[in-house]
């Protein structure tokens, strides 16, 4: 029985299209690269929830679990 859902249908129908929305809003941004706290540069890629990894400097660090806080 699977239903056709979007790119967030995994967090169920519960939640409600509104919470969709903006989950699919959160994952934009996600998906965007982040500035490396540590030399500027904006290489940081998300390799799990709540660690980013710049791709630069080698930097791994832990944040926001949806993107680097003051993002
Ligand atoms: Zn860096």
């Amino acid at each position: 029985m699977a239903k056709k859902v979007g790119p967030a249908g995994r967090y169920g129908s519960r939640y409600g299209k509104r919470i969709r929305e903006m989950v699919l809003k959160i994952e934009k941004k996600q998906r965007q690269r982040h500035v490396c706290p540590k030399c500027k540069m904006k290489k940081v890629k998300r390799v799990s929830t709540g660690i980013y990894l710049c791709k630069k400097c080698g930097t791994k660090f832990a944040s926001g679990a949806y993107y680097p806080e003051g993002a």
